[in-house]
């Protein structure tokens, strides 16, 4: 009976089709009514976020800035699925963050960027296609070498590399199964001023190349405005959004971009905003 053999297959492409439209119309990443609690002894607990808003559209590149403690990183623990929010909801691309890592469409380089000491740069780069059980694409993991200016270390081991080279690895590895969304947190927190600005530019035009929602966590001003289409600022904990600022700077974004007077503008505007959420002396 031929129906009977259609129904499941139709039924299978109305899913598909389905699927890909919510995709498709969904933001990138949508935080809504976001609250979350952190339970202490004695029934005590600690209110990390409370009515925490954020959509980012596919393709854009958005940094939060706030104080120490006001909850950054949790925000992006929630967008990995690493915690789940005590009140509100997290989507993914239409979708609940564990799906999306089950199928490893989501790309993670944090501060500890936790590379295996024993392994060559070409290793590192590899094991998110061991961990997913795929076969490793070694074209591509070249080409992410080539891609963070590193072909010419391939073989090096973390130890022999710079900090600053370490975290390019970081984030090579993190693009290396082609997420849909790139998640970082304070990814250049432990390096130097200089070493800081050259990876900026170098993300900048990573970025530039490969053009993926990006949700960048920071607490360097100049970094936000120099890589974000927008930076969103948060208030003290509990966190919220108490600014989003735009920044319309022409991209590609180098160092000339640093000299203009609009740069400088958003940076002491929002800057400003950071002083007024953090008075002095009372930073962590
Ligand atoms: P930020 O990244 O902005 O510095 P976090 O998101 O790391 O801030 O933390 C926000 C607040 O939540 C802090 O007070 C922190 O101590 C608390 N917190 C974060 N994670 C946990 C946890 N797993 N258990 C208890 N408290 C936590
Ligand atoms: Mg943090």
């Amino acid at each position: 009976m031929p129906e009977r053999a259609v129904e499941p297959i139709t039924e299978a492409i109305t899913e598909a089709i389905t699927e890909a439209i919510t995709e498709a119309i969904a933001e990138a990443i949508a935080l809504s009514g976001i609250g979350k609690e952190f339970p202490l002894r004695r029934g005590h607990a600690v209110r990390a976020l409370d009515g925490f808003d954020l959509t980012v559209e596919h393709g854009e590149f958005v940094a939060i800035l706030g104080p120490s403690g006001c909850g950054k990183s949790t925000v992006l623990r929630l967008v990995a699925g690493l915690e789940a929010p005590t009140e509100g909801e997290v989507r993914v691309e239409g979708r609940g963050p564990a799906e999306l890592i089950r199928e490893h469409r989501l790309g993670v380089a944090f501060q500890e960027h936790a590379l295996l000491p024993w392994a060559s740069a070409r290793a590192n780069v590899a094991l998110p296609f061991k961990v997913a059980g795929r076969q490793v694409d070694r074209a591509r993991v070249d080409a992410l070498l080539h891609l963070v200016g590193l072909e010419g270390f391939a073989d090096a081991r973390p130890r022999q590399l710079s900090g600053g080279m370490r975290q390019r690895v970081a984030i090579a590895r993190a693009l290396a199964l082609n997420p849909d969304v790139l998640l970082l947190d304070e990814p250049f927190g432990a390096l130097d001023a200089v070493t800081r600005r050259r990876m900026n530019l170098e993300l900048a035009r990573i970025w530039m190349a490969q053009r993926i929602t990006t949700l960048l966590v920071t607490h360097d001003v100049d970094e936000a405005v120099l890589l974000a289409d927008r930076v969103v600022v948060m208030t003290g904990r509990p966190g919220r959004v108490r600014h989003v600022q735009r920044v319309d700077l022409p991209r590609p974004r180098g160092t000339e971009v640093t000299r203009e007077p609009a740069f400088h503008a958003l940076v002491d505007q929002l800057t400003g905003l950071l002083d007024e959420a953090e008075p002095a002396g009372t930073a962590a």
